[in-house]
């Protein structure tokens, strides 16, 4: 079955997987999505979270150095510039000391600032008032805009007796001075200055200033660092041009109040930057807070390529289940349209196996796709063994008249055609059309049908021997009763006044003799007319006994060796020609025959195949039997009968020879069919003939 009608196979895999309830896939998918989604959100996370991390161990660490740095860089200076004090302040009492033996003048004092690479030496009274001070190289008037009772109230009144001034800038605008003074034993100070340049110097290159700048300079994940306290900036990086001040800015007191380091994200000039702020103590004082803004470029980069990729992964996540869910819709739907392709397939070939009718497909190319059942017995031919061969190989006829369909416009073709199968002539009734291809834009009509739209062609075909053989043999019929009707007729019109007359040739010839010499002439005459009437009543009769069905005396008879024994008598009717007759006997069956009339059959086709044949020629004669008919053949090689001729020739008195009755076939065919069968003739003009008496067995 499936050989003739190939099925699809189902895939069983596919339908394993399509089993899986639509539902539980849905929920399969978010669950693997939000898997996924969440391991990728949590990995973001984390990643950006490392990276701040990260960003606040480095900016901890060098808010740390510079605390630390800047600690370091204070104390340096200030025991620089304790030095310095304290040399002044030695110089200083070395000065008091001679000033307490005498008094010392400005000539002095100018003499000694002039040893001592001192810038000014001034000698105050108890009341504030200078009463002598030294002339510099450069002649400049001081103090003449301060009042130094006040600065020096201390040493004055006698609270202490050294007083560090301090760094000044000098009133002259000729540098900074380092300024300290000592209370002098006679009453008053004696305050002295020298150029501090490069102690300021000293400061500039080793102080917290310069450090920021370094700092800040150097690395490049900083983007500022700021040094304030409670008033104002001290330090920070050149960048820094304002800052929230620490009364304005809660986190910067709260810092500095709580002694610890402070982290934030804050907005500074347009820029996200993430500062740590640490409270700066020196030796015990409260120095205000370090600030340091760490770039967070690199981290935003960063977080937003993660991000990217986040999203990308998750588009692509996303892509993929919707691919997989589309690939699995519609494998679900081809396996549904596989299912009741299958079950469309199972029912046209259980509807095509089960047909009466033979179906053939074939191929554009002529061979054979598609046979059921039905044509496999029509033509005894086995489905595998022709399924791909050229229908022209297979059944000839078949193949002519599919030519025609693919050679012409028409779309099909209804043709009844002789088809010989295992010897037998059969008649096939075909209706043979072109098999359109499926085109789902074609088939809605909205094009014209071209010939490369051609699948194939199909027939559908059915033996109609029979019913042809019927036709014949009732139209056969038809002319017999016609002709027994005729028959009566004549009977009852023709023979009693026929009769009349020869009774009446018979009495004038016995009863009347005429005078003269005509009686001789007259005798001779009406004999004549008497023979005449007995030929016209022994046509008559033989025309009645004709058209009167032939009574049979059935008796059984094995029929190859019947006919051995008729041998003989045809066999001596084939020598009166010199033509050869051969006996092929293969019936070995039994059947009821009425076997005098039978040999008249026999006869009459054997006389005729003997006149059809030429001199010297061979005539066989063969049986054979099928499943329940038996078969007598009678062929020749003789001239053969035309078209025309063939569909007269079993008429009664057809014939052809100058001396022929034409009766011959006309009684064989009466007597057959009184046996319940037939005479079958085929012939070939040029060729021969062959007639084919077919007997029931039973
Ligand atoms: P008859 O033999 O008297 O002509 P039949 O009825 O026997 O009458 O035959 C009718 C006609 O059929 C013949 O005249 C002949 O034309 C044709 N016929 C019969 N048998 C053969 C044959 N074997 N070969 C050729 N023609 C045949």
């Amino acid at each position: 079955m499936h050989r003739r009608l190939p099925m699809p196979e189902r895939n069983h895999s596919h339908s394993r997987v399509l089993n899986i309830p639509p539902k539980f896939l849905a929920g399969l998918f978010i669950v693997v999505i939000g898997l996924f989604s969440g391991t990728a959100l949590y990995q973001y996370h984390s990643r950006k979270a490392e990276l701040e991390h990260l960003l606040h161990e480095e900016s901890s660490i060098l808010i740390h150095a510079l605390t630390d740095g800047t600690e370091n860089a204070l104390l340096g200076y200030r025991e620089n510039s304790s030095l310095v004090t304290g040399g002044l302040v030695d110089q200083l009492r070395l000065i008091e000391r001679m000033d307490r033996r005498k008094p010392l003048t400005s000539a002095e004092l100018t003499e000694i600032a002039g040893g001592n690479s001192m810038y000014r030496i001034t000698v105050i009274d108890r009341n504030g008032k200078r009463i002598a001070w030294n002339t510099p190289p450069d002649h400049t008037p001081e103090f003449q805009t301060c009042n130094p009772a006040a600065i020096l109230e201390p040493l004055l009144t006698g609270k202490t007796d050294i007083l560090n001034l301090g760094l000044r800038e000098s009133t002259s605008g000729r540098g900074p001075r380092l300024v300290v003074a000592v209370a002098r034993s006679r009453g008053g100070a004696i305050v002295g200055n020298v150029d501090a340049s490069r102690l300021v110097n000293l400061r500039k290159q080793l102080g917290p200033g310069r450090l920021i700048q370094r700092i800040g300079a150097n690395n490049s994940a900083i983007d500022y660092i700021i040094w304030q306290d409670s008033t104002a900036i001290i330090s920070a990086t050149p960048n820094v041009t304002d800052a929230s001040s620490m009364q304005d800015d809660p986190t910067l007191s709260k810092a500095q109040r709580q002694n610890r380091t402070i982290a934030r994200t804050i907005n500074f000039n347009g820029r996200k930057v993430y500062e740590i702020i640490n409270p700066f103590i020196f030796q015990g004082n409260e120095m205000g807070v370090l600030r340091i803004g760490m770039k967070t470029d690199h981290i935003d980069e960063a977080t937003n390529r993660l991000r990217t990729r986040l999203i990308m992964l998750l588009t692509l996540a996303l892509l993929g289940v919707v691919a997989v869910i589309s690939l699995m819709v519609s494998r679900r739907n081809e396996a549904l349209i596989s299912t009741a392709y299958q079950r469309e397939q199972r029912f046209s070939a259980a509807i095509l196996e089960n047909m009466a009718d033979a179906v053939i497909s074939i191929d554009p190319s002529g061979r054979i796709t598609l046979l059921n059942r039905a044509a496999e017995q029509l033509f005894s031919i086995e489905g595998q063994d022709v399924t791909g061969q050229n229908i022209g190989d297979i059944v000839p006829e078949c193949g002519r008249i599919f030519m025609e369909l693919t050679g012409s416009a028409t779309s099909i073709i209804n043709r009844e055609f002789n088809c010989t199968v295992n010897d037998h002539t059969l008649v096939i009734a075909g209706n043979f059309s072109p098999l359109p291809e499926i085109d789902a834009d074609r088939s809605n009509g909205r094009g014209a049908r071209k010939r490369s739209d051609i699948a194939g062609a199909m027939a559908v075909l059915r033996d109609v021997t029979e019913q042809r053989l019927m036709q014949r043999i009732i139209e056969r019929q038809e002319k017999l009763s016609a002709m027994g009707e005729l028959a009566s007729g004549v009977a009852h019109e023709i023979r009693n006044p026929l009769n009349a007359i020869g009774v009446l040739g018979q009495r004038l010839d016995i009863e009347f003799t005429p005078t003269g010499s005509e009686e001789k002439e007259y005798h001779h005459l009406v004999r004549s007319i008497v023979s005449e009437v007995r030929r016209v009543d022994s046509i008559i009769r033989r025309f009645l006994k004709f058209a009167r069905p032939p009574q049979l005396v059935l008796l059984d008879t094995a029929l190859d060796s019947w006919l051995q024994e008729y041998r003989p008598v045809l066999e001596g009717e084939a020598e009166t020609k010199g033509i050869h007759l051969i006996m092929q006997c293969h019936a070995s069956c039994s059947l009821p025959v009425d076997r005098e009339q039978l040999q008249q059959v026999l006869f009459n086709l054997v006389r005729n195949a003997v006149e059809a044949s030429p001199h010297g020629s061979t005539i066989t004669l063969s049986t054979g039997k099928s499943a329940d008919r038996a078969f007598i053949k009678v062929k020749d090689s003789g001239h053969g009968i035309d078209e025309g001729t063939l569909s007269k020739i079993f008429n009664l008195y057809f014939t052809t020879k100058k001396d022929g009755t034409g009766m011959g076939l006309s009684i064989a065919n009466q007597i057959v069919q009184a046996h319940g069968g037939m005479i079958e003739v085929d012939s070939q003009p040029g060729y021969g003939s062959r007639f084919t008496i077919v007997l029931p067995l039973s």
